[in-house]
């Protein structure tokens, strides 16, 4: 008998804004997957890759999601409730993973691209692994998008060698009222961060997550200085523009 394609059940959903939201999910097979990579889900046929968050010891899935509001997938994963399913791929893929070679990690990530940099972070800490410095610069437009904000300077404080810099960057809005980090867009803390802390390229591996303008400077700036630099684009930028049919 042909065995069932493998399946993932929402186990917990958290709302993080209107259009962010994280999923937990219990696998029907075992899963396994290396820091970093990214599991492939679906509904009805559609699917679409999703960076995972949790670290391979936990029990579920756990993936930070943007509604992308005229998407064909995303807005129906939205509305997902605890015990509804969805397909999962059983090999999960990628190779934004920690190359340990490097003593040195530069992280950046806007908004969602924070869930492989949250992911190696949490096995790193779980496996009580030490000798790396990690720089994690988490950029959002919005101080309440930085959904892993609170773990991160957690994680900060438990890894001396971890410097988290979260970053907004419309620091006037209302919506970031009482905020007194980071400003700006993120990649602008790169710079100030390599000379401060003096990052080199020898022994240095940078990875750029989320938006794909933000990557694209990212692995154009550090890539000319000699960086080797890992990316992981969620979208593509000039995606085609599709013509209304009559
Ligand atoms: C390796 C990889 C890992 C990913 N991990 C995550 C993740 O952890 N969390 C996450 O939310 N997404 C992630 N994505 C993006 C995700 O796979 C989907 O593309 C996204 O959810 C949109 O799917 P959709 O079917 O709703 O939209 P689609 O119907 O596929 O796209 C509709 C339109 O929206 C554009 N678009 C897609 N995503 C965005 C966006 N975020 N902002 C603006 N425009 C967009 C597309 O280019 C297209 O023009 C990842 C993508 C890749 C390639």
């Amino acid at each position: 008998m042909k065995e069932a394609p493998p399946t993932a059940t929402v186990v917990a959903r958290k709302e993080v804004t209107h259009d962010l939201f994280i999923l937990k999910l219990a696998p029907s097979i075992p899963f396994t997957f290396t820091p970093g990579q990214y599991c492939t889900i679906g509904l009805d046929g559609i699917e679409r890759p999703y960076s995972i968050v949790s670290a391979p010891k936990e029990s579920t899935i756990e993936l930070f999601i943007e509604m992308v509001p005229d998407g064909t997938l995303s807005p129906r994963l939205h509305r997902l409730c605890v015990g509804d399913q969805v397909s999962l791929r059983p090999k999960a893929k990628g190779v934004f993973t920690l190359d340990e070679h490097f003593h040195t990690h530069l992280m950046v990530a806007t908004v969602t691209g924070i869930a492989p940099s949250v992911s190696i972070l949490r096995s790193y800490l779980l496996k009580s692994l030490h000798g790396h410095r990690f720089f994690v610069l988490d950029g959002a437009s919005y101080q309440d998008e930085l959904a892993y904000n609170a773990e991160l300077r957690q994680m900060a404080k438990d890894l001396p060698s971890l410097l988290y810099v979260p970053s907004i960057s419309r620091p006037t809005e209302a919506r970031n009222r009482g905020w007194v980090h980071g400003t700006g867009r993120v990649h602008q803390w790169v710079e100030p961060i390599l000379s401060r802390h003096g990052l080199k390229p020898e022994d240095t591996m940078v990875y750029a997550c989320g938006h794909p303008g933000m990557v694209a400077t990212i692995k154009s700036d550090l890539g000319a200085q000699g960086f080797k630099v890992k990316e992981e684009r969620f979208w593509r930028e000039h995606a085609e523009v599709k013509t209304p049919t009559a």
